[in-house]
Order: structure tokens, then C-alpha cells, then sequence
């Protein structure tokens, strides 16, 4: 006997649909099993990334159904988001007709794979029975004092009219569309997911010996709490005059206190209150350019202390501001 794709497959993946072979049992006896593989974004065709995630989903999904499990393998889209208003702003097109059309020519293609999903749990998070509790969890959000308000300076894709995670600029250019990026200063709201940092971490340790240990690394990083402790540093009578007494310090943050001493310069950020001042009001020395400030290379300048030599010899990607901190042994 050949084997015939075209035939075979189109066979059983009607016997399948017909019989609800793959929706879970109303039996509450059975044991459970829930196989989640990620739900796809709806940018309008399936490809092989895609093919290779939900079928890798699938064989586990059917393993636990021979094993005897009442297997829940649902799928969904991914389909709340920006991507959707810019193709939509594009193609001149209603961001709803947009994803629903493409989700509906995505869900042709998975299911010509034959892929094992429960059809009668399908949903998109674009769907208001989903939103709606998007919107109630901001407002308990907000309601706990978790959602904030604050400006910060952003990485800004100025084609894709949008805000970039870190992870999301390559060589400083955008990854969806390889516009550079610009650094901007914007309010925005915030979550203050950093509450949450200690239980994230102890909970990370149940995890060990069950998720691979780079990954459990990752999100340590993502994470991102570090021990250490903030000081202030003041600056001389000569530098907090040249700022109009507008500043008399600035604070650090460092998770090696016992290096303190040993410092020869201090660098701020091209975003930061002081340098902003500065530029706005003319105090940068002639060979620093304002336009530093919008460049995604983030240089910094430094502050050499007064104690020591300003260092920008060896620290090319560095500016000395001309302003300088009081030496820290008589601080
Ligand atoms: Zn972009």
C-alpha cells in the first residue's frame, strides 16, 4: 500500500472533526491533562516555526490521550496588539476585519496538519469576552497602587510608531522593521512588577532540576533584583555654582559599596536631570554635541572627582562634564 498525504490525511481529519475526536471529556473521573503550546500572533500565514512549535505540542497532546488522560490542547490567537493598528493603518483596513481574516486563513492552514486541537475552546485575545478581563486586571491594578504614571526615556521606532523593549533593538535598530531607533522622553504607565521581584526568585528555585538552568538564569536577569546600596554624591563649591545651586548632588546605586573608595569617575546618563540641565542651559564645553543625547548609543560623560585624573584616554565613549564631585574621604 502507498502512502497517499493528499488522501490519507484529508480522510481522517474529517473522520477527526466529525467525531470531536480531539475536545475533551465532560468526565469529571478521568485524570487531567492540559497541553498549552503558545498561541500564534495572526500576521496572516502560518510558517515553519510555526509548524515545528505546535506539532512538537501535538505529539505530547496525543501521547497523554493514549496514556488514557482527558486531554485539554486548545489553541488560540495572539491577536491584541500594535502590529494589528499599524498593518491595519496600512492596508487601509479596519484592525478587526484585518485579524479576523487573517486568523480565519491561519486556522485553514494548522488545520491541514492535522494538528489535535480542541476546536470548541478556540478563542483570540482580541475577542471582548477576553479583553474585558484584560481591563479588569488593570483596574485591580490600579486600584492596589500597582499601575503608575512616570516619563521616561524610551527606544522609540519612529516607522512602527512604537515603544521597544530592550530585547527588541538589535544593533540599535528596530527588529520588526530595521528603522534605527531614537531615544525619547515619554510618560507612560507602568507597572510595578518589582514588588513582586523576591517571591519571583523563591519561586524560581522550585523550578530547579525541571527547567533547563540557562533558562532559569534568563529569568533571574528578566528578574533583574540586585543587592547593593544607594548613596549621594556631592559635588564642590565651584561645580554647584557653574549649576546655578541648582543641584548639590547626585545619587548612585552600586552593589559593591567596598569599591567605593577606589573610584576615579562617575558617569551619568545622557538622559539624566543633570546632563539635561546642562544642555539646556548652555554649560556643556564646546566639544560635546547636544545630539548626543537622542543617539541610541547612549555615550555617557563622566564627572571626575576631583581626587582624581579625568580618565577619558582610556574611556573614548566618555565626556568630561567639567563639573566634579568633592573627594569622597572629606565627603
Ligand atoms: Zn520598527
Amino acid at each position: 500500500m502507498s502512502y497517499n498525504p493528499l488522501e490519507i490525511e484529508k480522510k481522517w481529519q474529517k473522520i477527526w472533526e466529525e467525531s470531536g475526536e480531539f475536545e475533551p471529556k465532560e468526565d469529571k473521573n478521568l485524570e487531567k491533562k492540559y497541553i498549552l503550546s503558545m498561541f500564534p500572533y495572526p500576521s496572516g500565514r502560518i510558517h515553519m516555526g510555526h509548524v515545528r512549535n505546535y506539532s512538537i505540542g501535538d505529539a505530547i497532546a496525543r501521547y497523554y490521550r493514549q496514556m488514557g488522560y482527558n486531554v485539554l490542547h486548545p489553541i488560540g490567537w495572539d491577536s491584541f496588539g500594535m502590529p494589528a493598528e499599524n498593518a491595519a493603518i496600512k492596508n487601509k483596513l479596519h484592525p478587526k476585519k484585518w485579524t479576523y481574516e487573517n486568523i480565519d486563513y491561519m486556522r485553514k492552514e494548522l488545520a491541514s496538519l492535522g494538528l489535535s486541537f480542541s476546536k470548541n475552546r478556540e478563542f483570540a485575545t482580541s475577542n471582548p469576552e477576553y479583553t474585558r478581563f484584560e481591563q479588569e486586571f488593570l483596574i485591580k491594578m490600579y486600584e492596589k497602587g500597582l499601575l503608575y504614571q512616570k516619563k521616561q526615556t524610551v527606544n522609540w521606532c519612529e516607522s512602527c510608531h512604537t515603544v521597544l523593549a530592550n530585547e527588541q533593538v538589535i544593533e540599535g535598530c528596530c527588529w520588526r522593521c530595521d528603522n534605527p531607533i531614537i531615544q525619547k522622553e515619554m510618560p507612560g504607565y507602568y507597572i510595578a512588577i518589582t514588588k513582586y521581584a523576591q517571591e519571583l526568585l523563591d519561586d524560581l528555585k522550585t523550578l530547579e532540576g525541571k527547567w533547563p538552568s540557562q533558562v532559569l538564569t534568563m529569568q533571574e536577569n528578566w528578574i533583574g533584583k540586585s543587592n547593593g546600596i544607594a548613596f549621594d554624591l556631592l559635588f564642590d563649591d565651584e561645580s554647584k555654582q557653574k549649576l546655578n545651586s541648582k543641584f548639590e548632588s547626585f545619587d548612585v546605586f552600586t552593589t559593591r559599596p567596598d569599591t567605593i573608595y577606589g573610584v576615579s569617575y562617575t558617569a551619568l546618563a545622557p538622559e539624566h536631570k543633570i546632563v539635561t540641565y546642562m544642555i539646556e542651559n548652555n554649560l556643556l564645553s564646546d566639544d560635546i554635541s547636544p545630539s548626543y543625547i537622542t543617539t541610541p548609543s547612549r555615550i555617557t560623560r563622566t564627572i571626575p572627582p576631583r581626587i582624581s585624573l579625568p580618565s577619558t584616554t582610556t574611556q573614548p565613549a566618555t565626556r568630561p562634564l567639567g563639573i566634579l564631585n568633592t573627594s569622597l574621604t572629606s565627603a
